[in-house]
């Protein structure tokens, strides 16, 4: 197949447009009076780079391919709209595409002037290979198969697409937009097989990058060439290049899958106890498509209680359905919570996780406090209060706990800081509780006396008795963004919901050091006093009961 034959002739004849860098050649000019552009460095005054390089040989090596099979576009919409733009005629050509799918295909081709013929997936949502074949005619340039295919979320078998390469003449578009989810590995490697393949994958979603604006189409390289010359010349702002690039990071994304997969069963198997819920379309990506009862009706009673999901009920073929994204796992809660199938909890609003890993929402007039302690495994911390200072702070108690803390408040800041500290405090102090449990096997008594220009001891006894002391002057109103009067009730707070005995005393210049010097001093000495001691059974006592 002669992939040039298939390119409009205009665009073909075109002589793009050539940027200010682009006629340097191997020079390196080191004063830059070419572009009109203001010589005072403020870090965005001068172009971004037109082909990405940087960002181009990153992403190739993570994909495995060459730079020059890839194009970066202004989102995976850019490359959809392109697509028409150089293989489709306006008036005279069409695209194939399936039902339902992402609706992007069909507004692109509307804005080209393209038509399109829609082939509807099976009943099971498979692909109806021939169906589409048949559908096509000599002027069907395009055909467009998204896998997994939003909004159904399943994949297809890599023969329904092989077949579709070798008996459609046009160019088969791939949309790859949640292959980081899927159990199908990505077609990308039939490029070199299949000259007419496009594959076009994202930033937007496992890579958690919607905001940047970056979609990839991976083809053979007189496709990117071409597209690089119809695309606008600098089509990838040099903050998102420069951003992209620091927030490629693989592993990280692939944990963050495995969490949402992980959730996403659990999310699947809560809402088939739902007597609204009708059916659940097996999925192979982040989101999951529900057949209930009153999908309008559903939508609106999630809507009013702050959740809003896809209204895919009119969409032909998904009638009676909502798209529901996997958020994190409290988002997922509380989405679980309004359709009556949360996770059990104890008396006090806790969710046992684990032995010693505890979920719990307080929710008062003022403020939304959901938080999730694990004290028996570190690593993970992620916290937003709304107040800078205080995540800060917070972040020392995973840091040096040893724990894994997940704190999310949504407060009344617009009123000032008071509630949103001490609610945290209070919960902090309830989950601490709930997590030791019986108290078996736990090291009582803590103590730490650290450090840089501030002294801070604190010390912590699981007795039973809440005696709260505090010793520590602070001489400005804030730090940061926190009132420094907070530090006293915050710490008081905890005390009260972990029903511990906790004195702290800290002295010291530095007003940041000294909160500092505070928070880590509390992280250690939870860590040593929730710690395990060497008798296991042991409740450490005298009186056997604490
Ligand atoms: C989200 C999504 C995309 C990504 O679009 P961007 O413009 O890259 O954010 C592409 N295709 C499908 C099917 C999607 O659902």
């Amino acid at each position: 197949m002669n992939i040039s034959n298939l390119i409009r002739p205009s665009i073909k004849a075109l002589d793009p447009y050539s940027t200010a860098r682009d006629e340097c050649g191997e020079n390196r000019p080191e004063i830059f009076l070419d572009a009109n552009e203001s010589p005072y460095d403020n870090g965005i005054n001068r172009y971004p780079d037109p082909r990405q390089k940087q960002l181009k040989a990153k992403i190739a090596e993570i994909k495995g391919i060459y730079s020059d099979q890839l194009f970066l576009g202004n989102g995976s919409d850019e490359a959809i709209d392109l697509m028409y733009r150089i293989f489709a005629t306006p008036g005279q050509d069409n695209a194939v595409l399936m039902a339902p799918s992402y609706g992007m295909y069909e507004v692109a081709a509307g804005m080209n002037d393209v038509a399109v013929r829609k082939v509807r997936l099976k009943e099971d949502f498979s692909l109806d290979v021939d169906g589409m074949l048949s559908a096509t005619d000599s002027r069907t340039r395009l055909m467009f198969v998204c896998s997994p295919n939003n909004p159904t979320g399943n994949s297809f078998p890599q023969e329904d697409i092989e077949k579709l390469l070798r008996d459609f003449g046009g160019v088969v578009v791939l949309d790859e937009a949640y292959i980081d989810f899927s159990n199908r590995g990505s077609l990308v490697p039939l490029i070199e097989k299949y000259p007419n393949l496009v594959v076009l994958q994202t930033l937007s979603k496992a890579w958690g990058m919607a905001g940047l604006r970056i979609g990839l189409a991976i083809a053979m390289p007189e496709i990117v060439a071409t597209m690089n010359k119809v695309k606008y010349p600098y089509n990838i702002n040099i903050l998102a290049q420069k951003m992209a690039l620091t927030k490629l990071d693989e592993d990280a994304k692939d944990r963050r899958v495995a969490e949402i997969i992980g959730d996403r069963f659990r999310v699947e198997k809560a809402l088939a106890e739902c007597p609204k819920v009708q059916k659940i379309y097996p999925s192979d990506s982040n989101f999951i498509l529900v057949k209930v009862t009153d999908p309008e009706g559903l939508y609106a009673k999630l809507l009013q209680n702050g959740i809003i999901v896809r209204n895919r009920s009119q969409v032909k073929g998904c009638e009676g359905c909502l798209r529901i994204t996997i958020g994190t796992p409290f988002e997922n809660d509380r989405l679980l919570d309004v359709l009556g199938v949360g996770p059990g909890k104890d008396r006090n609003g806790v969710e046992r996780l684990g032995e010693r890993h505890v979920r719990l929402t307080r929710k008062t007039k003022e403020t939304s406090v959901s938080l999730e302690l694990d004290l028996d495994k570190g690593g993970i911390s992620e916290i937003s209060t709304g107040l800078d200072f205080f995540d800060h702070m917070l972040e020392q108690i995973p840091h040096h706990g040893g724990v894994s803390l997940r704190v999310k408040v949504e407060g009344d800041l617009q009123v000032d800081d008071h509630h949103t500290i001490e609610d945290t405090g209070i919960a902090l102090g309830e989950a601490i509780n709930a997590a030791l449990g019986d108290k078996m096997g736990i090291a009582r008594y803590g103590f730490v006396l650290p450090m840089d220009d501030c002294d801070a001891a604190v010390l912590m006894d699981f007795g039973g008795r809440t005696e709260f002391q505090w010793k520590a002057e602070f001489h400005r109103e804030k730090v940061g963004d926190m009132s420094t009067e907070m530090f006293m009730h915050f710490f008081q707070s905890v005390c009260t919901g972990a029903k511990c005995n906790l004195h702290i005393e800290a002295r010291g210049g530095n007003e940041h050091h000294k909160a500092e010097a505070i928070f880590k001093g509390f992280a250690r000495t939870l860590r040593m006093a929730a710690a395990k001691n060497e008798f296991p059974y042991e409740i450490p006592s005298s009186k056997g009961i604490l």
